[in-house]
């Protein structure tokens, strides 16, 4: 297996003068469930309809399961729901999956049942289609992205109109997908707790960029207590936290910003370090932060960039 299931580089997509997708390149490492988050608009089903060859890229490259994307043979290693899923109102939803198979050409006998099953249509396989609910038709359409057991599934907002029990069957099932077949999941979504109950990895989209991609590991790294200080001078402030303090494990958000994640006891002396060398530290705060605050920090400090940038 190659060490990534998708990688792009520079991917970009513009629509007249607005970048639905600027520049991104992702990283998606074989054999994990990587997140990819954002508001609404900011990019993801563009980037997964690139990524399927839906719609030609303006600029940048993309490498699927080690072959470019225009590759036919790829067709049957992923697996893939864009938006709504479209299938015949007219027939069943075994006999939509029937067709599907049949194009598809490789598949085993107990094929459908097994994925009707997975999504927990079993006792519905004989209704039509256009009977459907909106949370039914939304378990076809993963039923039919999963069919063929696809090295690489590309799910875009797939827990849209579950119903909460369809949600964590469909959670469980992808977990067991991809610790015991090794497949790779690139899953979009705009809700945080949904992703984070998943992924191994997580890219953050804002207006068309990645702002950042990282391991949901380090990310709860990143988000543990922390002291955090608010000084006029914060390169001198980083110099002694490691050479009064000895304290390696912060992090600096701006020109003012510090956050200190070891000896969080000892804030008050660090405090007085700062004032001695003469810092100005106009804010001292003991905080744990959520996945939530941490990604609007980052899309505060790409507006900030942006606005520097500009002047
Ligand atoms: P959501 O969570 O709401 O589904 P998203 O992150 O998937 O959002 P996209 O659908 O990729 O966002 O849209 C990104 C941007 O590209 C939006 O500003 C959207 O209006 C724009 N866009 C997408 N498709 C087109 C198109 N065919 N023509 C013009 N603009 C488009």
């Amino acid at each position: 297996m190659c060490a990534y299931s998708i990688e792009t580089d520079g991917l970009t997509k513009k629509y007249g003068d607005c970048a639905a997708v600027n520049n991104v390149s992702l990283h998606v490492p074989g054999g994990q469930i990587y997140g990819l988050l954002g508001r609404n608009g900011a990019g993801k089903t563009t980037t997964m309809k690139l990524l399927l060859n839906l719609i030609r890229p303006t600029d940048g490259k993309i490498v699927l399961l080690g072959e470019g994307c225009h590759n036919r043979k790829n067709y049957y290693r992923i697996g893939s729901m864009i938006e709504t899923p479209a299938f015949y109102e007219n027939l069943t939803a075994r006999e939509n999956l029937e067709i599907l198979a049949r194009l598809r050409g490789r598949h085993r006998r107990d094929t459908i049942a097994h994925a009707l099953r997975a999504v927990g249509l079993e006792q519905e396989e004989r209704k039509l289609f256009r009977a459907y609910s909106v949370g039914m038709k939304q378990r076809l359409g993963l039923a039919a992205a999963i069919m063929h057991e696809p090295e690489l599934l590309i799910l875009d907002e797939p827990m849209n109109g579950l119903d909460p029990i369809g949600i964590h069957a469909f959670r469980s099932y992808l977990l067991r997908l991809c610790r015991e077949k090794g497949t790779t999941v690139l899953i979009s979504s705009h809700i945080l707790g949904e992703i984070e109950q998943l992924a191994d990895w997580i890219g953050y989209m804002h207006k068309g960029r990645l702002l950042e991609e990282i391991s949901f590991q380090e990310l709860c790294r990143k988000n543990r207590r922390y002291a955090a200080f608010e000084v006029s001078d914060v390169k001198r402030a980083a110099l002694i936290l490691e050479k009064q303090y000895h304290i390696l494990d912060y992090a600096v958000f701006g020109k003012n910003s510090l956050r200190v994640y070891e000896q969080l006891d000892q804030r008050a002396q660090i405090n007085s370090g700062f004032i001695r060398a003469g810092l100005a530290v106009s804010g001292i705060e003991l905080r744990a932060g959520s996945l939530e605050d941490y990604f609007i920090q980052k899309e505060n400090e790409q507006a900030q960039c942006l606005s520097e940038e500009k002047m």
